[in-house]
């Protein structure tokens, strides 16, 4: 059992130099029993947090009250917001199934990442009457599916709070301001006769999106710029709410574990590379859990990590901050696995100014991307583990989505093999449910209705 959890070996013709670099590397290489301590923890702190009680795990009502079932119906707007682009969408549901689609993408300029909260809102507002003029709707009348990927303090369906700003964006002028309302006062102000209908997370978007493919999606996770998971909690378990509607079903909770660990719960697993991909980052000593798996963070990790075998000798430059994205460890991953090299060493002489990279060398930094991209991969797969068994469930479908699980060539079948290591009895299968953050939110707003007009 222990063995499975172990990367390869580093094979070098130099053999000295291979026991170095797996010793410098050692802090990141999780055994079996660590990674069982982490679903201790990790079990630990969702119960705690689902009582209110201190926990670096908020798990946030989402309010999503029931899950799809094919009657959704309608034409919706959705806004997603968070990751690399922000887009706008126009969705049709006929019978739960999308018609008809139509997207535009916006680029977030830093200025307005890191600006006043204002600016950043008007110009989404501005960009959603750009949308509607080139569909020639700019005067109907619309729902909106705001999916907002930040963590959130949810009063219902359609309001919340930020909570704290986190991957490449820091907005000054947002403490207490209810986004969806904010957005909501941008529209009107142009005119706009669009309804923010329901506020969600991408997580939420993605486990409604699966559902509608697999009735036995009951998680959503994000594996992405970000990481995050949400699931269905039963109703009995959950002791916050603030909803007037009776809470009978199961309930989707947004547990948001890109922030696990943050009260200090984790720090038997951080290393020396962790630290100083925190400090470089642009919010330090926030949301740790995510530095280890988000793909925002593994180019970081990778750089950090080839700096300080560089330092003791061990490799011949120290590539240039921010040089390495996670598309490079994806890369270094591809070629690894067919036994190539050539490319992973001209990207490494680009990152580090043109630096001469030898075969070895770029063998070492490929086995850096393995060893990092094993332990993203375990580290999730301990919360979808530990969530499998909380649920216990005779089979759980977990709707995935995100540009790590996208592109990194390895990570689906690693996630298989290790949450089958640590829940061995419980069944599940991983679903890509491709774009959460859109046609969830769609589904979303008409499951919103729906319940809306029940009860009146
Ligand atoms: C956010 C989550 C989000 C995740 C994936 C995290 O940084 O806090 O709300 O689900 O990224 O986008
Ligand atoms: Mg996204």
């Amino acid at each position: 059992w222990e063995k499975q959890f172990l990367p390869p070996p580093l094979q070098l013709d130099d053999k000295a130099r291979a026991i170095k670099v797996e010793s410098r590397l050692s802090g990141l290489v999780l055994c079996g029993a660590t990674l069982k301590r982490v679903a201790e923890v990790f079990a630990h702190e969702i119960e705690n947090g689902l009582r209110q009680k201190p926990s670096s795990l908020q798990m946030e009502n989402t309010y999503v009250p029931e899950l799809p079932d094919g009657t959704e119906e309608g034409v919706f707007l959705a806004l997603d917001l968070g990751g690399t682009n922000f887009r706008v969408l126009y969705l049709e549901l006929c019978g739960g199934e999308l018609v008809r689609e139509d997207v535009k993408h916006y680029h977030i300029s830093d200025e307005l990442r890191l600006g006043p909260g204002e600016d950043l809102f008007n110009f989404l507002a501005d960009c959603v009457l750009d949308f509607l003029r080139s569909e020639g709707m700019e005067k109907d009348e619309l729902s909106l599916g705001f999916t907002f990927s930040f963590p959130m303090k949810q009063h219902s369906i359609s309001s919340g709070e930020l909570i704290t700003w986190t991957k490449s964006f820091k907005c000054g002028g947002m403490a207490g301001v209810d986004v969806a309302a904010l957005l909501q006062r941008c529209l009107n102000d142009r005119g706009l006769k669009v309804t923010v209908q329901v506020l969600l997370n991408d997580t939420t978007g993605t486990l409604v999106a699966g559902a509608h493919l697999d009735p036995e999606v009951a998680i959503g996770v994000i594996l992405g710029t970000g990481s995050n998971g949400c699931y269905m909690e039963r109703a009995d378990r959950v002791v916050h709410w603030e909803s007037s509607y009776e809470r009978v079903h199961d309930v989707c909770v947004d547990i948001e574990w890109g922030a696990f660990g943050d009260n200090g719960c984790l720090n038997f697993l951080r290393t020396d590379f962790d630290e100083e991909v925190d400090r470089n980052s642009l919010l330090a000593t926030s949301f740790t859990f995510e530095k280890y798996i988000g793909g925002k963070y593994l180019g970081d990790l990778l750089c950090a990590v080839l700096g300080g075998l560089a330092r003791d000798g061990l490799f011949p430059a120290t590539p240039v901050w921010g040089e390495l994205q996670s598309a490079h460890v994806s890369m270094f991953e591809e070629e690894n696995s067919v036994g190539d090299w050539e490319q992973t060493a001209e990207a490494l002489c680009e990152a580090c100014g043109g630096a001469l990279i030898s075969r070895a060398d770029a063998f070492v930094a490929q086995h850096v991307a393995r060893v990092i991209s094993n332990r993203a991969a375990q580290l999730v797969s301990v919360c979808i583990a530990t969530l499998l068994r909380r649920m216990n469930r005779n089979h759980t479908a977990v709707a995935v989505d995100g540009s790590v699980f996208k592109r990194h060539p390895r990570i689906r079948n690693l996630m298989n093999k290790y949450i089958a290591l640590l829940a061995p009895k419980d069944k599940f299968t991983l679903l890509g449910a491709e774009d959460g953050s859109g046609k969830g939110s769609a589904l979303t707003a008409a499951i919103a209705a729906r319940v809306a007009a029940r009860s009146t």
